[in-house]
């Protein structure tokens, strides 16, 4: 697994992923929290779909935008 799976690909910080701590994607947060699609689309390609976003990063488009 990539040793970096916990990490969110936008901010580096800890994306509380549940896969990451090796329990079923169908609990994570991110199954239902509604992830912004500018947040999806900042996301570098090779990373997308791998990790996952912070819940931070995946609902605050502004912080992105300002990137
Ligand atoms: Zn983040």
């Amino acid at each position: 697994m990539d040793p970096l799976a916990d990490r969110c690909p936008l901010c580096q910080g800890d994306n509380h992923c549940a896969v990451a701590s090796n329990e079923a994607a169908s609990t994570c947060w991110c199954m239902t929290a509604e992830i912004s699609p500018t947040a999806l689309q900042a996301i570098p390609d090779h990373l997308r779909g791998v990790r996952c976003l912070c819940e931070r990063c995946a609902s605050h488009e502004s912080k992105i935008i300002e990137r």
